[in-house]
């Protein structure tokens, strides 16, 4: 994929899921839940999961506001890991902060990233990084049972 595919990709997707965020709703049977502060955006969001005694992600929401890339990566984030074994979900979280801060290039190496691997060019913006990186942070942040986390 040349540099303007991958960028003219990256803001289709972006735009994408934030007119239509997936999974955007409080879970109501939640087993864990975090709030997610970015500071220096102004993005603050809620994640919420269901983890089944399987050790798996039955479900996965989030709600708050923030800018697209916040928006756009947690709703990208809800629907891959949904249905999800914690494990993968904890290795997937390593990858994507790899990609997102520009050590992992998808192209290069192994990875399970999937259509999450749109955000490899980002690093470029090191603002926007942690806009991308908030909801996950948040999730695995819930999974440790932090009530908040924040990326500063
Ligand atoms: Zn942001």
């Amino acid at each position: 994929m040349d540099h303007d595919t991958r960028t003219e990709l990256y803001q289709q997707v972006i735009l994408e899921h934030n007119k239509k965020p997936r999974n955007f709703k409080k879970l109501e049977n939640a087993t864990h839940s975090a709030e997610g502060y970015n500071p220096l955006c102004g993005d603050h969001l809620m994640v919420y999961l269901h983890v089944n005694n399987a050790q798996t992600i039955e479900d996965i929401s989030f709600e708050g506001d923030g800018c697209a890339i916040s928006k756009a990566s947690a709703s990208m984030m809800t629907s891959t890991l949904k249905g999800m074994k914690i494990e993968d979900a904890q290795k997937l979280f390593e990858q994507f902060h790899r990609l997102v801060t520009g050590e992992l290039d998808p192209g290069q190496e192994e990875n399970t990233l999937g259509k999450l691997a749109v955000f490899s060019g980002i690093w470029h913006f090191p603002a926007r990084v942690k806009c991308a990186i908030l909801s996950w942070h948040t999730m695995k942040g819930a999974l440790e049972h932090q009530q908040t986390v924040s990326t500063e």
